[in-house]
């Protein structure tokens, strides 16, 4: 069951350095930090550092933003490892998250209520791929 839509997560205390973690990429908008409990060799989140709403879901402008830096990130990673890079939003319609952000939705198994981007690499991914 959801927290209630202000209920701050983990994830606001690594937006505002509450607590630590290993930051790959920071503007305005979004964040992206290495996973803690990594799944692959290359495991990082891409997060909107504004949540709003019951599922955590973004303004349309840091959505975008954080799918950009994600895109980025993973075709580098995926040309530096040569194997599959998986992306997988949590908390978020596949379809279009950006332009639609009243069509977000909560994943099966999502602990952190805060929209976020796995992105895995590093290792041959089976499938399905999360
Ligand atoms: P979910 O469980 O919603 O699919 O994904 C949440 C992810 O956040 C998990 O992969 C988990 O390992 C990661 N995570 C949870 N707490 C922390 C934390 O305090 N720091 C970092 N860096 N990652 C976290």
């Amino acid at each position: 069951r959801p927290p209630a839509a202000d209920q701050p997560t983990i994830f606001d205390k690594i937006v505002s350095k509450k607590i630590p973690a290993t930051i790959l990429f920071e503007d305005s908008t979004a964040l992206a930090f290495k996973d803690i409990s990594p799944q692959a060799p290359v495991h990082f989140l891409v997060i909107p550092k504004k949540k709003t709403g019951l599922t955590g879901s973004p303004s349309k402008k840091s959505f975008k933003r954080a799918t950009e830096w994600s895109s980025m990130m993973a075709r580098t990673d995926a040309r530096q490892s040569s194997t599959s890079t998986c992306m997988c939003w949590e908390g978020a319609s596949l379809k279009q998250p950006w332009a639609d952000t009243e069509a977000c939705l909560l994943a099966p198994g999502q602990s952190v209520f805060h929209v976020h981007l796995h992105v895995l690499g590093g290792k041959q991914l089976g499938w399905p791929p999360c």
